[in-house]
C-alpha cells in the first residue's frame, strides 16, 4: 500500500464527505438530495463497507492461527496475553476516569433537566421494553465464560463472533505447532492465504478506500441530526474533548515511554486505519487495515495478529469514555447527584459495559444501559443522545482502534528480543 498517497487520498475524501453531506443535511427534505444520499452515497459506501467485511473474518482467522504459530511458545503466549491484557484494563480505566472527571468539570447537564420530558424518552422505553437493547446487557458472567468456546466454528465465523472465532484459531495454531512437520502443508496453506488476503485488501484500500469513505461519511452527515446537536452541545463537546485527550495525552505518552517510539510517526502511520474505523463506526471493519498500518510501523506480524484483533472485540476505550460522559450528563438531567461510591461503581461497571461493546456501530450506546442500570439511573434516557450518536460513535471508534494499536506497538517491542531469539534458535 503506497500509505503516504493514500492516506493523503482517503483525507481528501473524508472532508470532502463531511462538507458535502453537512450541505446535503440542510436539504434533506429535497426529494433529490435525498435520492442523492440513498442510491449514491449510501450504495458506495455500503458496498466498500461490505469489501472490508468480506476479508474480517477470513484475516482474523488465518491471521490469528499464523500468530499462534510464530510465537510458538504457549509459555509466551501467555505472557502476550497477560501484558495486552493489562494495558486494555489500564487504559480503558483511565478513559473512563477522564470522561468522568471533565464532564465533572464542565456539568454538560447542567440546567436541561427538561430533556427528560422529551418523547425520545419514552420511545426509548419501548424499545428497551420489546427488543434485544435489554438482552445484549443481560448476558450473566458464567455464560460469557462458556460463550469463549464455540461449539461450531463455523457458525461462529458466520456470526462473526469474534471471541469464538480468537479461541478456534489458538486451537488450530496450537495444532499445527505439536504436528510439526507432518502438518507442514497446513502451514504453508495458512501461509499463502495470508498473502492472498493481504493482496486483496491492499487492493481494495488503493482502489475503493477514497471514494468509499467518502459514500460513508457524507451518508452519515447527510443523516445527522445537527439540530440536536445545539441541544446537547456540551454533552457532545465533553464527549469529544475526553476522546481528544485521551487519543493525543494517554496514547502519545504509552507510545513514547512505553514503546520507545515516535507519537508523531504512529498517528501518522495509522490514518488509513483511522478513517476507516471513522467512516464505518466499526472497530471490526477497520481491523484488516489496522493489522496492516502496525506492521508497517515495524510490529512483529505474530503480536499484531493477536492483540489487534482482540483489542477490536474487548478494548473499547473511546467507548467507556463516551459511558463515562453519558452517565455524568443523564444524572445532572434527573436532578441525581452521584456519590463517589457510585461513581467508583461506574468506572468498574463501564470497563465491563465496555469490554462487552462489539466492535460494530452503535451497540456502545446499548451497553450504556448496564452502566445507568448499575447507579440507578433510567437507561430509557439514552433515547435524548440517540439522535447523535452516529457521529461520536464514529469518533470513538478511531479511539478504539488507536487503543489497540498502541498495545500492539509497546506488547511487541517489549517482546521483541524473546521473539528474536527464539526464531533465530
Ligand atoms: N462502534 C464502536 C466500535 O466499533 C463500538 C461502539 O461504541 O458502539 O468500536
Amino acid at each position: 500500500m503506497k500509505t503516504k498517497h493514500l492516506s493523503l487520498r482517503i483525507v481528501i475524501a473524508l472532508i470532502l464527505g463531511i462538507v458535502v453531506g453537512s450541505i446535503c443535511n440542510l436539504f434533506i427534505q429535497n426529494g433529490f438530495i435525498g435520492g442523492l444520499d440513498k442510491y449514491v452515497f449510501n450504495v458506495i459506501g455500503q458496498i466498500f463497507l461490505n469489501l472490508i467485511f468480506m476479508l474480517v473474518v477470513p484475516i482474523v482467522f488465518v491471521s490469528i492461527v499464523l500468530g499462534v504459530i510464530g510465537v510458538g511458545d504457549p509459555k509466551l503466549l501467555g505472557g502476550i496475553g497477560l501484558k495486552t491484557i493489562t494495558f486494555f484494563l489500564t487504559t480503558t480505566a483511565l478513559a473512563i476516569t477522564i470522561g468522568l472527571l471533565l464532564a465533572m468539570l464542565f456539568q454538560p447537564g447542567q440546567g436541561k433537566s427538561d430533556l427528560f420530558k422529551s418523547k425520545d424518552v419514552d420511545k426509548y422505553e419501548q424499545t428497551l421494553k420489546k427488543d434485544s437493547g435489554g438482552e445484549a446487557t443481560n448476558q450473566t458472567f458464567d455464560q460469557t465464560l462458556i460463550d469463549l468456546f464455540p461449539k461450531n466454528p463455523v457458525k461462529a465465523m458466520t456470526d462473526e463472533n469474534m471471541l469464538q472465532i480468537i479461541t478456534f484459531a489458538i486451537f488450530i495454531g496450537i495444532g499445527i505447532i505439536m504436528v510439526g512437520s507432518k502438518a507442514q502443508i497446513v502451514h504453508k496453506f495458512f501461509e499463502q492465504t495470508n498473502e492472498v488476503l493481504m493482496y486483496i485488501i491492499t487492493m481494495i484500500m488503493n482502489v475503493f478506500a477514497p471514494i468509499g469513505t467518502f459514500g460513508l461519511v457524507a451518508h452519515a452527515f447527510t443523516g445527522a441530526g445537527f439540530g440536536a446537536i445545539q441541544q446537547l452541545g456540551m454533552y457532545f463537546f465533553v464527549v469529544l474533548l475526553a476522546l481528544f485527550v485521551h487519543f493525543f495525552v494517554v496514547y502519545g505518552t504509552a507510545v513514547k515511554l512505553l514503546g520507545h517510539y515516535s507519537p508523531m510517526k504512529f498517528f501518522k502511520a495509522f490514518i488509513p486505519a483511522i478513517t476507516v474505523g471513522f467512516s464505518a463506526s466499526s472497530s471490526n471493519a477497520a481491523l484488516p487495515v489496522s493489522m496492516e498500518c502496525t506492521k508497517k510501523m515495524g510490529v512483529r506480524p505474530e503480536i499484531a495478529s493477536f492483540v489487534q484483533p482482540l483489542g477490536a472485540t474487548i478494548n473499547m476505550d473511546g467507548t467507556a469514555i463516551m459511558q463515562g460522559v453519558a452517565t455524568i450528563f443523564i444524572a445532572q438531567i434527573s436532578g441525581v447527584q452521584l456519590s463517589l461510591g457510585q461513581l467508583i461503581t461506574v468506572v468498574i461497571v463501564a470497563v465491563v459495559a465496555s469490554i462487552g461493546t462489539a466492535g460494530v456501530p452503535g451497540v456502545g450506546l446499548i451497553m450504556l444501559a448496564m452502566v445507568l442500570n448499575a447507579v440507578g439511573l433510567n437507561p430509557a434516557a439514552i433515547g435524548i443522545i440517540l439522535g447523535i450518536d452516529r457521529l461520536l460513535d464514529m469518533t470513538r471508534t478511531s479511539v478504539n482502534i488507536t487503543g489497540d494499536a498502541a498495545c500492539a506497538l509497546i506488547v511487541s517491542n517489549s517482546e521483541e528480543k524473546k521473539l528474536a531469539t527464539k526464531n533465530s534458535a
